[in-house]
């Protein structure tokens, strides 16, 4: 369960963020949708805990992954250790069996600049799920996709979410990608950005 109550957010810049409420249900998907600028990754920085300079309370699950909007892989490592280095525990076995699982297991060996950003992007998902999490957090993981790679990754990432029903908070700007991956849509709007649609269930 992921428990969002934020009273505020701000920047040095001005307030960012106002009066958010909002609960992920284990299994749940939510999608929260927004124009870029919006505040949609300070959020998701302030849900995963990466972010503490806030005024409310956030509770999440002990074991939490994260993709980013970026990729995030370190360069100089292959994808198979990218995995292994946030998750000791895998061994090259279950990292091979993490990358099997988005169907990257012949990019083992490769580094991240060897591999294309739809291949960078599975690996980052591979990553993310790899620890078993029950609070899965996805910052725009299908932009900068041609169409075709960012549907065949939007319908893998609704599988493998299906498969392990982690508590999921997905951001977008695209209605189209909610609506797809998300059993409930909370749109973003306003500045400082708060639940304009879709709220009222916290
Ligand atoms: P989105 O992900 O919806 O595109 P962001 O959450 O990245 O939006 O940014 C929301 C606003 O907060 C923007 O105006 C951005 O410039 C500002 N912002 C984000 N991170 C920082 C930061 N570390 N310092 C100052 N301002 C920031
Ligand atoms: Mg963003």
């Amino acid at each position: 369960m992921i428990e969002v109550a934020i009273r505020a957010k701000s920047f040095a810049g001005g307030a960012v963020l106002r009066d958010i409420r909002f609960t992920v249900a284990p299994g749940e998907v939510v999608a929260i949708l927004g124009p870029s600028g919006i505040g949609k990754s300070t959020l998701l920085r302030i849900v995963a805990g990466i972010d503490r300079d806030f005024a409310g309370e956030v509770t999440r699950p002990d074991r939490l992954g994260m993709v980013f909007q970026e990729p995030m892989l370190l360069p100089w490592r292959s994808a198979a250790a990218n995995l292994m280095l946030v998750h000791p525990g895998l061994g090259r076995a279950g990292a091979l069996a993490a990358l099997t699982r988005v169907g990257i297991a012949d990019r083992a060996d490769l580094f991240p600049g060897q591999l294309s950003l739809g291949q960078q992007r599975r690996v980052a998902l591979a990553r993310a799920l790899a620890g078993d999490p029950q609070a899965l957090v996805l910052d725009e993981p299908f932009a900068s996709l041609d169409p075709a790679t960012g549907d065949e990754m939007l319908a893998l990432t609704g599988a493998l979410i299906a498969a392990a029903r982690p508590a999921t908070l997905f951001v977008t700007h695209s209605a189209a990608e909610a609506r797809r991956l998300a059993g409930r849509v909370l749109h973003l709007g306003g500045r400082p950005a708060t639940i304009v649609a879709g709220g009222g269930d916290a």
